[in-house]
């Protein structure tokens, strides 16, 4: 077993707090000019153009990243506090958020100067949304089975294949796709793979919408039939992409948004109990919040250890698995622990809508951005056990 995974500890500093306080500041004013209600997460987020358009201007869209690429320089725990002041009023994000989280660093690892320049500030500004295109029917955990193949045409290649649960792809202006572009080889079956940026208006790409158990529409099935992509639209190496993947998933498996997509309904539930919660009410509450209070200070540790040039792929996949089982069972304890809310309560409506509404997701939780199993896998390597 080796003894490398460690949580270091860490507080938010100071400018943080300032920051924390201007983002409510600014999302109170959204509420009360009715761009959205923070009570009604039941409804989803299906993103708000003009909302994420503020949001860029106020330099909260990538802001880590360069100045030269429209971002702000700010630390990865500045951006912590914003994408956490966000998910907990249910701010409508979906528009900028995977191009901010992942889409946009792949893009400055990756793309060409001339691309970076043309595309980067435009997700800063919060003009275009990014979609992931990586699972296909027959490889999800399995993204090396990948089947879409690129071959090489004049200038570029041509695109044939389906990519499947495409989060964004009827909202998106761009995916990065994750095409075959020559067969696996015998020594290493994760060769063969290469990342692309798809222009989602291309000619040859059919977006079929997959709905959600709740009825929205969050998901796509993506069929490319000759989609034809410039040789400038290749990320990095061609047939090298495994090489590529693993440093930007300590990112986007460590942030407040993986274990806070049910928060809502702990929030009801308080304001159900009251300022006097009977006792087993309270010590059922106490549990969870100290519960949250722990994955939060992983997370917050996780996002510290990145700022300082770290690479913590297996405590950010701890931080997942832990974080998004409990979000998924929050549901089911809230709804026990709502038996002993007085049944007069103003807001009971509320949180039954609320509750309905995360029992449905609930089940998707623990499969989007990698399944349990497969976390625990890469858990188990990390820590050598197998
Ligand atoms: C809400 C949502 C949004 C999504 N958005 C996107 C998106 O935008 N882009 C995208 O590309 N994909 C997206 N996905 C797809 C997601 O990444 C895959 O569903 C996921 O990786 C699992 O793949 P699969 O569905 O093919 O299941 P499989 O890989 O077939 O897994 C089936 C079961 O087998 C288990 N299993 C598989 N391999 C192993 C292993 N090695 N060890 C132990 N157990 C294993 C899994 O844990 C699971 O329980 C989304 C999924 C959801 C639910």
């Amino acid at each position: 077993m080796t003894t490398d995974l460690r949580f270091d500890q860490m507080r938010l500093p100071e400018e943080c707090e300032a920051l924390r306080q201007e983002v409510r500041a600014f999302l109170a004013q959204e509420v009360a000019a009715g761009t959205f209600d923070p009570d009604r997460a039941a409804h989803g987020d299906g993103g708000n153009p003009a909302f994420s358009r503020r949001v860029g201007g106020k330099g909260w869209i990538g802001m880590t990243w360069p100045k030269k690429y429209g971002g702000q320089e700010r630390s990865f725990l500045e951006r912590y506090v914003v994408t956490e002041e966000f998910r907990v009023a249910n701010a409508p994000v979906r528009l900028h958020f995977v191009a901010d989280r992942q889409s946009g660093p792949i893009l400055i690892k990756y793309a060409p100067e001339h691309v970076k320049m043309d595309i980067l500030p435009r997700i800063c500004r919060g003009e275009v949304c990014f979609a992931i295109g990586m699972s296909e029917p027959g490889s999800g955990s399995d993204l090396f089975a990948a089947k879409t193949k690129a071959t090489r045409t004049d200038g570029g290649w041509l695109i044939n294949g389906t990519k499947i649960w495409t989060s964004n792809a009827h909202l998106a202006d761009y995916m990065l796709g994750l095409f075959r572009t020559s067969p696996p080889t015998k020594e290493n079956r994760r060769h063969g793979l290469t990342q692309f940026l798809v222009d989602m208006k291309t000619p040859g790409i059919t977006i079929n919408p997959i709905y959600q158990m709740t009825g929205l529409h969050d998901f796509n099935e993506v069929v490319f039939e000759d989609a034809f992509m410039p040789d400038d639209h290749v990320l990095g190496e061609i047939d090298g992409a495994w090489k590529q993947a693993t440093s930007e998933l300590a990112y986007e498996r460590s942030g407040p948004e993986r274990f806070l997509e049910t928060f809502y309904v702990l929030i009801e539930l308080v304001r159900a109990l009251g300022p006097k919660p009977d006792l087993r009410s309270a010590e059922g509450l106490g549990r969870l919040v100290a519960q949250l209070h722990t994955l939060r200070r992983m997370s917050v540790s996780v996002n510290g250890m990145l700022q300082s040039g770290k690479e913590p792929v297996v405590e950010g996949s701890i931080v997942k698995d832990l974080g998004t089982v409990w979000e998924q069972k929050l549901p089911a304890r809230v709804r026990e622990l709502a038996a002993f809310v007085e049944p007069e309560v103003t807001n009971r409506a509320t949180l039954e809508e609320q509750l309905a509404f995360a029992t449905t997701i609930a089940p998707k939780l623990t499969i989007q951005g990698g399944t349990t199993e497969v976390l625990r896998g890469i858990i188990a390597r990390g820590l050598g056990l197998r």
